[in-house]
């Protein structure tokens, strides 16, 4: 992490710009809770948690300790995977962002960052099955089925369809963050923090590429049977850290919510599954059925 100072110091925004000198007696102004014991840290001028130990000091920090604030000094690659990299593997200094104002705009453009790592790898593999289509021998006997199947048309169709779904997705989380009960300040943190959560599918491509080669090998010999589970338990376990963030911030921010904490357990998987229902085959369905009528009307 960052701790140098310098002329080129970014702050965020909204950030307060209070001196490290003077943060260690700072009162913390909200209702916020230690990650370790749940003990409610408002009012707090000590940089330990009085009922567990825990150090406070990524709490007091002044600066935040996201790496994609700081991507205009350290560049925008070197910043983004090491957000992913805290985001997935250090869940707790991630959490104690919620001491700080977390950027809206920073998070936004993160998020939709994050949705581009997963786009494009989607958009190559389509242009290179085109690439090489042509040259195959059909595999079907049907010319029906075939055409049906190798129509270009659908194509920006099903891609537009992807990208919505991607936007709704990675969006979706934030409705769980503001309850009326917490301060605003806290809310607008919760929501900012759950884009931020969205980070490890950056990572999504992995199994697409473990899937291919194991598509390559038909699953022969070690190799094809490792890229086959990689490909299979591989997205699945980006999507549990996806939602043991969410579940971290929830616990971070509002402890006296718990039936919010199983609310998003529940809801937030049962939405993406819903949402993948609905807009990668609900609409094409309802496409395809609208195609099939006119069609039959000429
Ligand atoms: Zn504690």
């Amino acid at each position: 992490m960052r701790t140098t100072k310098g002329s080129t110091e970014v702050t965020p925004t909204d950030a307060p710009s209070t001196e490290p000198a003077e943060a260690a007696t700072r009162e913390i102004p909200h209702d916020l809770f230690c990650q370790e014991c749940g003990y409610n840290l408002r009012a707090l001028t000590s940089d330990r948690c009085p009922e567990c130990g825990h150090s406070l000091e990524t709490v007091r920090a002044a600066r935040t300790q996201i790496p994609w604030i700081y991507r205009k000094e350290i560049g925008r690659f070197r910043a983004y995977w090491r957000t992913i990299w805290m985001v997935m593997f250090r869940q707790r200094v991630f959490g104690e962002e919620m001491a700080r104002p977390v950027s809206y705009p920073d998070c936004q453009r993160f998020r939709w960052v994050t949705v581009l790592h997963i786009y494009v790898p989607i958009l190559l593999a389509t242009l290179a099955a085109y690439a090489i289509g042509p040259q195959q021998a059909r595999p079907f006997g049907d010319d029906l089925l075939y055409e049906a199947l190798t129509a270009v048309w659908p194509v920006p169709i099903f891609h537009t369809l992807i990208l919505l779904y991607l936007a709704a997705i990675t969006g979706v989380p934030s409705y769980f963050f503001h309850p009326r009960g917490i301060p605003v300040a806290l809310q607008n943190r919760a929501i900012a923090m759950s884009y931020y959560a969205c980070g490890p599918l950056a990572l999504t491509a992995l199994p697409g590429a473990a899937a291919i080669v194991a598509i390559l090998l038909r699953g022969n010999g070690y190799l094809g049977m490792a890229a086959q589970l990689f490909a299979i338990v591989l997205p699945f376990a980006l999507l549990l850290i996806w939602l043991i963030d969410l579940l971290h911030i929830s616990r971070r921010v509002m402890p006296q919510y718990r039936g919010r904490a199983y609310l998003i357990l529940v809801c937030v998987p049962g939405l993406w599954f819903f949402l993948a229902g609905l807009i990668l085959f609900g609409i094409p369905l309802f496409i395809w059925y609208i195609v099939l009528i006119t069609a039959t009307m000429f």
